[in-house]
């Protein structure tokens, strides 16, 4: 069993992602003797240089603040602020989501210098943490778990590619290209992702991608896409009984806190982790705090995932209608998301009377219970015919990878 860090024994942290660096920068910054292990080469490496949203919804205090706030310097790494958004409809209309305020920043994961990743692993260094990559350590010897998602709930493929295109995001409702999700489009300095998610389990996943990708081909032809590689990964979306066990605490993906809606975690990850750190500092119980502050969000997520578990295109039309309508009446698009993450009566009667149940009870390797997210099955609607064009993209692919192109999922996935 670990001990409780209140002392000046050693504290271990069991992943050096963006959950378990989170602690150590706080732990190190405290004067703690801290080792973070992870079982892979270097921090990000589960990730190959995809961009990714961080939210600035779920909470009225800008997130960059709350770094700032927790002693974590957002300069470490390369951040690019968004107001806005094109939101692409089912049927193919696309308006434009806007706020005065930064909606949302991408950045990115990965090895490179400029990634959250390594800007967080600096920090955590340089305040005096060790880090111990290809290390492998049991739970029970370490106070924090942070070793990110353990089980799929859901996943998402993406393109890499070079484009002329402007700093570019967009949001795609579309249950064809994205089945129960939705697909997006990021360009930022010449570099572009498109990717799709899958909240339902599929066969030959990669026709989604190239379907996908052959809808923005088509719709943005000032794309002109050079691929450079493919990469994906999955998610675990977890509602746990405890989340502090033994004194160990379950921080981020391990966890299991994540957006169960639309898989934003980055934020909930690195808040959890700056819980764990702050209760091993003796500053407050991790697990009450995670009751209070991060799990009435993702309750909220849950039961819109159940929501959106049970509808199509048609409400996904509604959706983005209603959020352009909003956004005219208020001159501000981002209520309207901000809405639909912050708890109310509605979506906690949901919860309990439907979304908790679509969670399946499973007891981890290591004893814990959690109530899992299933990866849920595909349905009839998801099988059809790659069009000619996404036939191509595939075939472009295919060339692209016999000169020595990487992709960082399985085909069939
Ligand atoms: C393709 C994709 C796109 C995404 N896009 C977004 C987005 O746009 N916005 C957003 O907010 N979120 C997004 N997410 C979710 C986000 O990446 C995660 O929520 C976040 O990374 C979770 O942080 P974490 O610290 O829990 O895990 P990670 O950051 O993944 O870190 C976990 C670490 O633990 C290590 N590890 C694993 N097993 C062990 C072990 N046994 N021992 C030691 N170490 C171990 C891993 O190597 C890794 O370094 C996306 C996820 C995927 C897969």
């Amino acid at each position: 069993m670990a001990s409780g860090g209140g002392g000046d024994e050693p504290i271990q942290i069991m992943g050096a992602g963006l959950s378990g660096l989170a602690a150590a920068i706080i732990l190190a910054k405290a004067g703690k003797e801290v080792h973070v292990h992870d079982i892979r080469e270097d921090s990000g490496a589960r990730f190959d240089g995809d961009f990714q949203g961080l939210e600035n919804w779920t909470s009225d205090i800008d997130f960059l603040d709350e770094l700032r706030g927790w002693g974590i310097n957002p300069d470490e790494f390369k951040v690019t602020p968004f107001h806005e958004v094109d939101v692409i409809h089912p049927d193919d209309e696309i308006t434009r989501a806007w706020s005065p305020k930064v909606a949302f920043r991408v950045i990115e994961r990965g090895t490179a210098p400029h990634t959250i990743d390594q800007g967080l692993k600096r920090q955590a260094i340089a305040a005096g943490a060790q880090i111990h990559y290809n290390s492998r350590v049991k739970p029970e010897d370490c106070q924090i778990v942070a070793a990110g998602p353990r089980d799929t709930s859901a996943v998402a493929f993406g393109e890499i590619f070079e484009t002329p295109l402007p700093n570019h995001v967009a949001f795609h409702f579309n249950d064809k290209l994205a089945p129960g999700a939705y697909a997006y489009l990021i360009v930022i300095d010449g570099i572009g992702l498109i990717c799709t998610c899958l909240w339902r389990k599929q066969k030959k996943s990669e026709r989604f991608l190239n379907e996908t990708i052959a809808w923005y081909d088509q719709h943005y032809p000032e794309l002109n896409r050079k691929p450079i590689k493919r990469v994906g990964g999955k998610g675990d979306f977890t509602i746990n009984q405890k989340y502090t066990i033994d004194g160990r605490h379950y921080v981020g993906e391990a966890g299991g806190l994540q957006d169960f809606m639309w898989g934003f975690g980055m934020r909930y990850a690195i808040t959890s982790g700056v819980f764990a750190a702050k209760d091993l500092l003796g500053e407050m119980t991790y697990d009450s705090e995670v009751r209070k502050k991060i799990l009435p969000t993702v309750i909220t997520s849950v039961s819109n995932r159940w929501l959106m578990n049970r509808v199509g295109d048609r409400v996904f039309k509604k959706i983005a209608v209603n959020w352009h309508r909003d956004q005219t009446k208020r001159q501000d698009g981002l209520p309207y998301i901000a809405n639909l993450f912050r708890p109310d009566l509605k979506r906690k009667i949901v919860y309990s009377l439907f979304g908790r149940w679509m969670l399946k009870k499973v007891t981890t390797d290591d004893g814990r219970t959690v109530h899992r997210l299933p990866f849920r099955k595909a349905r009839k609607r998801d099988v059809w015919d790659p069009s000619t064009e996404a036939q191509k993209v595939k075939e472009q692919w295919k060339q692209i990878r016999r000169g020595g192109a990487t992709t960082s999922f399985g085909e069939e996935e």
